[in-house]
């Protein structure tokens, strides 16, 4: 469910026409339905209404301060990966007793930041990172709840870049040797165990990998308590899938039901991390043809944004819907969609059967607000592109379109070279 719908050939974002707005705010841009992103959130969170629960959304899917000042009115929390993302959470108000933070390099001065900010938990990677938390708690004087990422070696059935709780991947702590280092984290005199957390990967579009390692979990929570050592919190990570093409992920219900039915008596808060689910299918990016070309044995549509603005194709191979602004009677025609950037990996699709386009008209990237303009570089000395975020009739700029002057803010010619 989202709300660009076509209404006589025209797409329409809820009540504006994404003509009208590419007319006032120019070519490329990202564009966010507020009515979208509301009912996601609301429809993730009603499906947990049984259970005690907070959730946590996962900042780096899209992090725009407008984006996360809504889930922050909607009650929800938090996810960081950085202190980047802790200082946009602050700048929207989050409450930090709902901010939880992820990641396997987190710096000395982006823990002293959590630590000060008092966030809920640390969610941590390693036995390293453990001694680094308790050692910087300790210098300022407090104490840091933790949970310790768990890799439970679980085979989310993703793609290999997104999947994150394999053995072989870089994240979280063996499940083998979790119950050893909540052992050693026990003894630690600035660090008080608060949970347990897993995300086994982005994009899972089956249930079984899900509770496959909340089972996991479930056991180790047993040994813990046995062991004297209680657990509050259960954070199961995000990584709920969407229909980007032809995927048919669980619905937030089904998901919710599953894990409930799993472990409704665990006596826990469960928190949830969903970046990808909420705001996926809540925006889209809007281009403009500026070439088609055919060099007889391929058709080549030239747009206006690039991997750059959008770069899941380029390192995923990632399906992204590509249509028309305006639907015309036409043909349709076998085509690449290319950006401007000198790589031949710049795409938004290869192969693709769509209407003939044409030389300045506009047409919709659709699924484009995850993973979106929060991996948009300045790469071809490209000023990053505007975000727009509607809501019924009336269109909000929510980043401006970057101007010349941003790209070298900060750069020095050094006097040598004058
Ligand atoms: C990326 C990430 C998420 C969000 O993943 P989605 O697939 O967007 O739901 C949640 N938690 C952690 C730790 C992550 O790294």
């Amino acid at each position: 469910m989202n709300d660009f719908n076509y209404r006589d050939d025209r797409l329409w974002c809820e009540d504006v026409p994404v003509e009208v707005i590419a007319g006032k705010v120019g070519t490329p841009f990202y564009l966010y339905s507020h009515k979208t992103l509301l009912q996601h959130f609301r429809v993730f969170d009603e499906a947990l209404r049984d259970v005690p629960h907070i959730i946590c959304y996962a900042a780096k899917a899209n992090s725009n301060l407008a984006i996360l000042r809504l889930f922050v009115k909607e009650g929800g929390g938090v996810d960081i990966v950085s202190g980047g993302e802790l200082y946009r959470a602050l700048q929207v108000g989050a409450d930090p007793g709902k901010i939880v933070y992820s990641g396997v390099g987190k710096r000395v001065d982006e823990i002293d930041f959590a630590l000060r900010s008092e966030i809920l938990m640390f969610n941590v990677e390693s036995s390293e990172e453990l001694g680094v938390i308790n050692e910087r708690a300790g210098l300022m004087g407090r104490k840091a709840r933790i949970s310790l990422r768990i890799n439970p070696d679980v085979d989310p059935k993703t793609h290999p870049h997104i999947s994150t709780g394999l053995k072989s991947n870089k994240f979280g702590i063996d499940i083998e040797k979790s119950l050893e280092e909540y052992r050693r984290a026990r003894t630690l005199p600035h660090v008080e165990i608060v949970g347990v957390d897993c995300h086994i990967g982005s994009q899972v579009t089956q249930i079984s990998p899900f509770i496959d390692a909340l089972e996991r979990l479930k056991s180790l929570i047993g040994r813990l308590r046995e062991e004297g050592i209680e657990i509050r919190y259960l954070d199961l990570g995000g990584g709920l899938g969407i229909t980007y093409n032809e995927e048919m992920p669980p619905h937030p219900e089904e998901y919710a039901r599953a894990v409930i039915e799993s472990a409704r008596d665990l006596k826990v808060t469960f928190i949830f991390e969903p970046g990808r689910v909420i705001v996926g299918n809540a925006g889209i990016l809007v281009s403009r043809v500026l070439y088609t070309k055919s060099n007889g044995e391929k058709n080549f549509v030239i747009v206006d944004a690039g991997m750059n603005d959008l770069i899941r194709p380029s390192i995923y191979g990632s399906y992204h819907q590509v249509q028309p602004v305006v639907i015309r009677d036409r043909g349709s025609f076998l085509a690449d969609v290319v950006g401007p950037i000198c790589e031949s990996g710049d795409f938004l699709a290869k192969g693709r059967m769509i209407p003939k386009l044409e030389r300045g008209e506009l047409i919709a990237v659709m699924s484009a607000g995850a993973y979106g303009f929060s991996m948009a570089s300045n790469y071809n000395s490209r000023p990053r592109i505007a975000e727009v975020l509607v809501k019924d009739r009336k269109f909000h700029v929510v980043r401006k379109r970057e101007e010349y002057a941003d790209l070298t803010r900060g750069e020095r010619v050094p006097a040598f070279l004058k």
